[in-house]
């Protein structure tokens, strides 16, 4: 089998994560998967439009696995997140993003590297909710970079964007939203010029019809990005060789892994911003995932 950097990031976090992704999808799709997923539709394609469309057909099919009533708003919501994150991403010269090609380790020990290459680096793409030292740490250590690092022989370049909390299935940031003038229609983010001028009314991104690179430039006027953007590279390790082999070990293990009930590593059940999808059902013991949640890969 070929393994991509998802599934090593699954036997590493645990074992039985990885044999349930293997063999089973959940019936809808999280937030966190349909952003990344429409994300690299708009990256790959070069085209902000079709990680905006990207997210809303997820969202008509298979459904996102958010509950409410205004599921239809909290999807418009994050396509037009992602349309902007998309644009800012890309910049001005509008590029298509490419994945490298699979690599072959050793033998037939088959992996596919998840982040973008590009002229002598690789560049990988980190949604947070927050930004900290400790989660840097954690992204520089994380499978995600180390083992394309080392399977490409390339620094990584991390651009890590903060999009803000969920609630109520909404994520209220610059990225999302503004302050609009009540008089002049003027939108503005922050800023002494705030409070100079009376009160100012929140708006919705999906709501405004400013143009998405306007939107940006008065985001960069009123220096948003400062707090919403980090960028750090990841040099080649200096034991690469030895990286090399404990991926290549990996990949042995992933591609023997037993049917079944396997070693279950609970301290990976509820991460942050990546709690396991199987969460809601796996550490109360179950042989099979029940039918309204996941479903057998075809
Ligand atoms: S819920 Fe926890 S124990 Fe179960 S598969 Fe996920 S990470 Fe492993």
């Amino acid at each position: 089998m070929i393994c991509t950097t998802e599934q090593i990031v699954n036997l590493d976090e645990c074992p039985q994560k990885l044999r349930f992704s293997i063999d089973y999808e959940p019936v809808r799709v999280t937030l966190a998967t349909a952003l990344y997923k429409s994300l690299a539709e708009g990256l790959k394609s070069g085209l902000p439009a079709q990680a905006e469309s990207k997210f809303m057909q997820l969202a008509a099919f298979p459904g996102l696995a958010v509950q409410g009533l205004n599921v239809y708003e909290i999807a418009r919501h994050h396509s037009k997140l992602l349309e902007i994150l998309t644009t800012y991403l890309l910049g001005g010269a509008k590029e298509k993003w490419h994945r490298p090609p699979t690599q072959r380790l050793a033998g037939d020990l088959l992996y596919r590297p998840q982040s973008y290459v590009e002229t002598g680096k690789l560049r990988r793409v980190v949604l947070a909710s927050s930004w900290s030292a400790d989660r840097e740490l954690e992204e520089r250590n994380s499978w995600r970079s180390i083992g394309d690092i080392v399977a490409m022989e390339r620094p990584m370049i991390v651009n890590v964007i903060v999009i803000g909390q969920l609630r109520n299935g909404f994520r209220n940031s610059f990225w999302t939203s503004a302050l609009s003038h009540p008089q002049n229609r003027q939108i503005r983010f922050q800023g002494a010029a705030l409070n100079a001028t009376g009160k100012w009314n929140p708006i919705r991104r999906e709501n405004s019809v400013l143009d998405t690179l306007e939107w940006l430039r008065l985001m960069q006027q009123d220096n948003c990005f400062e707090s919403l953007v980090h960028s750090f590279e990841i040099p080649i390790p200096e034991d690469s060789e030895r990286v090399h082999t404990q991926l290549q070990a990996m990949l042995r293990e992933a591609n023997a892994l037993p049917t079944g009930n396997l070693y279950r590593r609970r301290s990976s059940c509820y991460r942050a911003f990546y709690p396991c999808q199987f969460a809601n059902v796996c550490p109360k013991g179950f042989e099979t995932p029940p039918e309204t949640l996941f479903q057998l890969k075809k």
